[in-house]
């Protein structure tokens, strides 16, 4: 039997219920991460990986709670908020960083997580961010693309090795395309929750550059 699609918007309803959302720093009601705990995070201001930007400092503690609600506990929802945040504080890159507004649409790649992960988390965190994202921008400009770059080994998480050589090793060879043809030519926006040594996003970069992707960019909540 197959699950009807608006399972999930029940599900998520009964659990507001039973659950009802408050934020997260100061538990204000009906607000996931309120606007007044969002101006108090501390920004990134950390040097990141050539054409990485990052928004928040991961060192700041309610955005690793943030973070570790949306991968740790189910806070779905979570994703959205940092999406649109990602998006607002971003945009404004966007002119800095010269991406050129082509008349086809920008791609917005969320980093793909290994299917064992998706399948103890049931979602990929990346995605939900891009998700809200792409929801904030105006309509026509981004589209999602969560299928172009596949994860072909599953990994050691990243988070688990602590040495920068490691970690950049560990990642290598692990992504594909699936379809050159659909990369050629087009400005790619990867999106993930946190950069560390900026090795998965690099890594991803790297193959789609090879791919002859003309413009490739990574935007991430933290670092
Ligand atoms: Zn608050």
């Amino acid at each position: 039997m197959q699950i009807p699609k608006y399972g999930t918007k029940i599900k998520d309803f009964l659990l507001n219920i039973l659950f009802p959302i408050k934020c997260l720093g100061c538990k204000v009601n009906d607000e996931i991460l309120c606007d007044n705990c969002v101006n108090k995070i501390q920004l990134n201001e950390r040097e990141t990986t050539e054409n990485i930007t990052a928004l928040f400092d991961y060192r700041d503690s309610l955005i690793k709670k943030a973070i570790w609600e949306l991968k740790y506990h189910h806070k779905k929802y979570l994703g959205e908020r940092l999406g649109q945040l990602l998006y607002d504080s971003l945009i404004e890159n966007i002119s800095d960083l010269r991406i050129e507004v082509p008349n086809r649409t920008i791609y917005i790649l969320p980093v793909p997580i290994s299917n064992r992960k998706t399948k103890t988390r049931g979602y990929n965190q990346s995605l939900a961010i891009a998700k809200g994202f792409c929801k904030q921008a105006p309509p026509g400009i981004f589209e999602i693309k969560n299928k172009i770059v596949v994860r072909k080994i599953d990994t050691e998480p990243q988070a688990k090795i602590t040495n920068k050589k490691r970690r950049l090793k560990n990642i290598q060879g692990v992504f594909g395309i699936k379809n050159e043809e659909e990369v050629k030519g087009r400005t790619i926006i990867i999106i993930d929750d946190v950069t560390t040594t900026g090795g998965t996003i690099g890594e991803i970069m790297k193959v789609l550059k090879k791919a002859k992707a003309k413009n490739v960019f990574g935007f991430t909540v933290a670092h």
